[in-house]
């Protein structure tokens, strides 16, 4: 598994998603979140070639670098945030803990930079659920984690903003999902579904290399 199809996969999400991600932020923002990510997503994405052969941590802080530079508004600095600190606390080939102690990490980060708490209607409220489902492990963990990302985003519509743009409408920011929230949710899908694919291939090859293995030299015969 490379880092490369993985930055492939999550920067397309916020390119084919530019529109919504927009939608959302015009509802209770400024309007400026789908332009935000996908002027960072392309900036990624023209960085692909040097990203593809660096280790994992190194990619990640790579790519949290680009994202402050490039994505701007309140949404540039903490996806920076979250990506450096998950290069800092992450091994090359992290395992379910591991990622649960450095997304455990990367939230009080973006919290001690934006002052955010989860409960506010941002993306820490779905990077908070996500990092509780991992710590706590268990079976089907990607499909479960692609699922609460995905449910979490949208419970965001029930909670009242006291952080960011949204704050300043009040009550009116109330039924509409926070677009930070859905951008998390749009990468850990993506991040999901590239490991799924990733797995599935593994063992079809593992499979096929079990069957020629056993065309080859079939038991004897009694
Ligand atoms: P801006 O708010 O500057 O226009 P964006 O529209 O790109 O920036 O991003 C808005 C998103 O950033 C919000 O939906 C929210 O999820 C996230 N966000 C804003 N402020 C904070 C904060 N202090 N902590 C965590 N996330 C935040
Ligand atoms: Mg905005």
């Amino acid at each position: 598994m490379s880092a490369a199809s993985l930055v492939a996969h999550v920067t397309q999400q916020f390119i084919d998603h530019a529109d919504e991600l927009t939608a959302l932020d015009q509802a209770i923002g400024d309007g400026d979140h789908g332009i935000n990510m996908r002027r960072g997503a392309l900036a990624i994405q023209a960085r692909a070639a040097d990203v593809a052969d660096m280790p994992l941590p190194a990619a990640l802080k790579t790519v949290g670098m680009l994202c402050i530079a490039t994505i701007g508004g309140a949404s540039g600095p903490v996806f920076g945030t979250l990506l450096m600190t998950l290069a800092k606390e992450l091994p090359d080939t992290p395992t379910a803990p591991d990622l649960a102690r450095a997304l455990h990490a990367a939230i009080a980060a973006i919290t001690r930079l934006g002052k955010a708490e989860v409960g506010q209607k941002t993306l820490l409220d779905v990077l908070a659920p996500v990092q509780q489902l991992l710590a706590a492990g268990g079976d089907d963990l990607l499909a479960r984690t692609r699922q609460c990302a995905i449910d979490s985003a949208n419970a965001t519509a029930h909670l009242d903003a006291l952080r960011g743009r949204a704050a300043f409408l009040g009550e009116r920011a109330m039924g509409h999902v926070d677009p930070g929230a859905r951008s998390v949710a749009l990468a850990i899908t993506a991040i999901c579904d590239t490991l799924a694919a990733h797995e599935s291939a593994h063992d079809r090859a593992h499979d096929s290399a079990y069957d020629s293995a056993h065309e080859i030299s079939p038991e004897p015969s009694a």
